[in-house]
Parts: C-alpha cells; structure tokens; sequence
C-alpha cells in the first residue's frame, strides 16, 4: 500500500495541526480529513496513549471516519478528530481545556469541536468560553442539541426496521427475536423502541446490573456476553464494543441480520466480505449510528428544531436501502460500498 509521510492511515488529510504548549499543559493533535461538504466536524478526545504515535493514528483513522459519518447523514460538513494527550501528570485542567478552545479558534473554524470519550459536557463550555467553533453544549431546555444517545438510539431502530424489512421481508420487528450486545443509553433507547413494537429482547452487558435494569424495563431477558452475538435471533445488534466482528466470531453467527451502534464494528475490511459471503445483511456502523451527530451538528448549524434533526435521522434507513441496492447489484459488501460511497460524496471517488 501507498503510504504518503510512512503512516498508512495518512489520506491526503487537509490539516494535521500540533499542538504543544507544556506551559498549559497541552498536547493535542487536530486532524481536519476534508471540508469538501464543509467545516470538518468531530469530537475531541482526551486518552492517555503509551506512545505519542498511536495518538496520531487515533486523530488520522477518526477524522477520516468523522468526514465519512457526515457525508452519509447528509451534513453539509466535513471530517475531523482532535486527540489530547493525557499523562499521569498531565490532566485535565481550566488552563488545558482553555488553550485547547484557542487552538480549535486559531483553525477559524475549518474545524468545530464537541465531546468524545473522556470529555464532558462541562469540558465543552470551558471550551466554548475560548472559540465559538464548538457544539454539544447543553441544550438548555432547547429541543436539539444535549445527549446525543437517544437520537443514536433512533436512528439505530429505524436502521433495523429497514434491514428486517430488506432481509426478512417483515414491515415490523413485532414477534422478532433481537440479540442485544450492551445495555448503556444507545442499547437502552434501542431496546424500548423495539420492546415497543413487540419484539423480543436478549440482553447483555458485561455489567450485569445494568443488563437486569433493562431486561426489566423492556420485558426482556437477560443472557451472558459471551453468548449474546451467537444466539439464534433474527436480527444480532452491537451496541457496546468495537471489533467484535471477526473471522471467527463471524464464523459463530446464528443470525441473517447484524445492524447496531458500536463504532467500528468490523476488526478489518474482509470481515465485510466474510459476513456478505454467510449471507448475513449488515448495516454499516457510520450510517446506521449518526443520530447523535445529526443531532449535534443541527445544533450547531443552528438550522433547525427538532422536527429538522427527526426528518434528518429519517434518512438513515434510505441510505441504508441505497448501501444494500449497490451492495446487490455490484456483488461487493455494504461495508465497502458505503466506503465507496462516502469517498464519492467527499469528492474523492
Ligand atoms: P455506554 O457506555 O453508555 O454503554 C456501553 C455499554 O456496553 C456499557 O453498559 C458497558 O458495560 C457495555 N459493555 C462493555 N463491554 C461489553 C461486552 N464485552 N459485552 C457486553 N456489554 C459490554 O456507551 P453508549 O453511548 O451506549 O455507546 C455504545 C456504542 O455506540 C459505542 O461503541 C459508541 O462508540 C457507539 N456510539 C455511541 C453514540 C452515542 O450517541 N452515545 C453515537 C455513535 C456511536
């Protein structure tokens, strides 16, 4: 393979800024992938890396994931990521978090900030005080914007509504059996809306406490972790970790339909292939879980209310539907054509 500047995760990115201001106790890394549809659009994460180089390839990967997500919501906005190094002795900090919101501003707005994993809402308003080029803030009794998971959550049911429909040829997943990996907010809101249309619930968490609370909520049942992706279920959701997809877990399936929230669901491109191969329908985890960027990014934009983020998170399943079309007609997985598609979208097909 190609690899420009010797990382392999390197693609033709529009910026790759480095941050290092030990006096404030900042190391970041922003990486914008492209602002072909517009202002490159991602959260920041806060991670302690062993080495300073997998920082890199976190920033790299996610951007390039971020641009992709957008362009398939339809979000007129581009990709971007931007990693803090933590150390032991370099936490989280007023002075951190207010050197980070300057250096999002000096970008001037090709990249808008939000929360990712080890940041918080709170995080975000320091941040805010710095740059106005960042979203997920409290919503402030406003109908768009705050926690993203229940708007993943719908945009992730309404995608199993139109894989069953695609594979199985039901219009509702009343009576189906759905094998549920997690039981945190994405899982949560998921299992309701299904529980809601009569569907059956198996539910697993590795935190078994959370795994009952829900199972009594939605009158489901609980099962163990290391079971629950090979149950014999009509439709296999992942909503908890990433790269559970794998050669041989793949193998083990007893489903025709994996469709859920975790990010990067796939351990490597040929999984995609090996699912297609058992005929097993999937729904590509940056289409089928934007919801919540939907809803952040329509916060941003401040372009609409809720009715825009809802009619927006509709779209989902027609993406979808447009995937698994091409993925039928030119033989090729749906996780390579949503690839092919996203690259197209952002002008580089
Ligand atoms: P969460 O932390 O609320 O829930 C995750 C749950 O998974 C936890 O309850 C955890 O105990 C459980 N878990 C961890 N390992 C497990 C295992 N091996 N087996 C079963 N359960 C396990 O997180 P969330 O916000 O619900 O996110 C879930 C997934 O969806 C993540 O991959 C996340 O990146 C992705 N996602 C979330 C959003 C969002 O809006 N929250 C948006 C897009 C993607």
């Amino acid at each position: 393979m190609d690899t420009p500047w010797g990382y392999p995760d390197f693609d033709a990115h529009e910026i790759v800024h480095f941050v290092d201001e030990p006096e404030h106790g900042l190391r970041a890394i922003i990486a914008i992938h492209s602002t072909h549809l517009g202002p490159a659009a991602g959260g920041a994460r806060f991670w302690n890396y062993e080495f300073p180089a997998e920082a890199l390839t976190d920033a790299l990967r996610l951007s390039r994931g971020m641009s992709y997500k957008n362009a398939m919501a339809g979000l007129p906005l581009g990709g971007g990521k931007s990693v803090i190094l933590a150390t032991p002795d370099r936490q989280k900090s007023p002075e951190l978090l207010a050197a980070f919101g300057k250096a999002v501003d000096r970008l001037c707005g090709r990249y808008i900030t939000a929360e990712d994993v080890g940041m918080s809402v709170r995080d975000m308003v320091e941040v805010s005080r710095q740059t106005k080029f960042v979203a997920g803030l409290p919503n402030d009794g406003n109908d768009v914007g705050g926690d993203p998971g229940p708007h993943t959550s719908l945009g992730v049911f309404l995608g199993i509504k139109a894989a069953v429909k695609w594979a199985l040829g039901k219009d509702s997943v009343d009576g189906l059996h759905i094998g549920l990996q997690g039981a945190g907010s994405v899982a949560t809101g998921v299992a309701m809306h299904a529980a809601t249309e009569g569907a059956r619930l198996s539910i697993a968490d590795v935190d078994s406490g959370k795994a009952k609370k829900l199972a009594d909520q939605c009158g489901g049942t609980v099962v163990s972790p290391d079971e629950v992706l090979f149950l014999e279920a009509d439709v296999v959701s992942p909503c908890a970790l990433g790269a559970i997809l794998t050669e041989e877990s793949i193998a083990k399936l007893n489903t025709k339909v994996v469709a859920g929230g975790a990010n990067n669901q796939l351990a490597t491109p040929e999984d995609g292939a090996r699912l297609e191969q058992r005929g097993i329908l999937y729904a590509p985890d940056y289409v089928i879980n934007a919801g919540g960027i939907i809803n952040v990014c329509t916060e941003y934009l401040a372009d609409g209310d809720a009715s825009l983020v809802r009619q927006r998170i509709k779209g989902i399943p027609t993406r979808l539907e447009q995937i698994w079309t091409e993925s039928a007609a030119s033989g090729r997985d749906p996780a390579a054509v949503a690839d092919a598609m996203a690259q197209r979208l952002i002008g580089r097909g």
